[in-house]
């Protein structure tokens, strides 16, 4: 019997106040949270479904006692822990050489000291990523990247988003990258940098050939249409995956666990009509589907095990295309 192929799982432990700061929402000062509420959900469809993955922690958070708490829990379930910046700020882009430093340190002291083993990988939010990023994340031993979401929807998604924001902050106009992210590759590939070092760019997957994303908020907003149309395009993407060859890294979020109720002044947000319980049960198909045609994988062991094929992308094209 041969081994199914690889897929990867990851968790961007992405907080209330995150989405309201991006949004341009002041209440996001009072730093509102809903992992108390979305933590204990998530490791047990993981747990359910045998689904051992990779959780993007947010430093801000895990500085405090629930995200320290989700941490240690995620570290314990063995659920490998991975930087996701320590601001969450969809704008990283434009962050300095030495601004980017903190960023990562501090969430990297923070994971630390809530238990956890150093990270090795970083997500940006918002899939932001810079040349600068890219060097940073070489020089301080990162083994590899996971920022990437190679897709021509980002414009459309921020037309989408800043719709009902408030209007006034010009780096809301840069959010979730260009029409050019389509032409990134798909599967995992090494950056080209001036360093020796290695880093490994492990993109998040979008649907084979026609290159739209597939995971949470735009499977719920099929889901609110027709829950037999979302459960088709999402087997479609792995079927496609398995047919050309493609690993999957496959992102969930704590909203894709959530209810409206719990997540208050998110109402701009896709999918956040589709009540808790559909929304659990459409995760826990969703993992069960996997796990019927992968070896399903955190994002580090997904790295180890598919070989990057080609050291293929110079790093200084990353600051074209916004
Ligand atoms: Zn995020």
């Amino acid at each position: 019997m041969t081994t199914p192929p690889i897929a990867s799982v990851s968790l961007d432990l992405d907080n209330l106040w995150a989405y309201l700061k991006t949004h341009g929402d002041a209440e996001w000062e009072r730093m509102p949270s809903f992992l108390p509420a979305a933590v204990p959900r998530l490791l047990e469809l993981f747990g359910e479904h045998g689904v051992t993955g990779t959780v993007f922690a947010v430093g801000a958070d895990v500085e405090r006692e629930d995200g320290a708490k989700a941490v240690a829990a995620f570290a314990a379930g063995g659920h490998e822990v991975a930087n996701h910046s320590y601001r969450h700020e969809p704008w990283l882009h434009r962050y300095s050489h030495t601004e980017l430093e903190t960023e990562l340190a501090r969430t990297e002291e923070a994971i630390v000291a809530a238990g956890a083993p150093a990270p090795v990988g970083f997500r940006g939010p918002g899939f932001s990523v810079s040349s600068a990023l890219v060097e940073v994340l070489t020089e301080r031993g990162y083994r590899y990247d996971a920022s990437t979401l190679p897709t021509w929807t980002g414009p459309l998604a921020r037309a989408f988003h800043n719709r009902t924001a408030p209007p006034g902050d010009p780096r809301r106009d840069e959010l979730f990258g260009g029409f050019s992210q389509v032409f990134a590759p798909n599967t995992a590939y090494r950056w080209r940098t001036c360093s020796r070092a290695e880093l490994v760019e492990l993109p998040v997957t979008t649907m084979p050939l026609l290159r739209v994303p597939v995971h949470g908020a735009y499977v719920l907003a099929l889901h609110q249409i027709s829950p037999r149309l979302a459960r088709r395009y999402f087997a479609t993407a792995l079927r496609l995956c398995r047919a050309l060859g493609v690993s999957p890294s496959l992102l969930v979020h704590p909203t894709d666990v959530l209810g409206a109720t719990e997540a208050p002044g998110m109402e701009f947000f896709p999918g956040m009509a589709v009540p808790t319980e559909r929304k659990v049960a459409l995760l826990g198909w969703m993992l069960a589907t996997v796990r019927a045609s992968f070896t399903v994988v955190g994002t580090g062991e997904h790295v180890t095990r598919v070989r990057p094929l080609r050291r293929d992308r110079d790093v200084r094209g990353l600051d074209r295309g916004r």
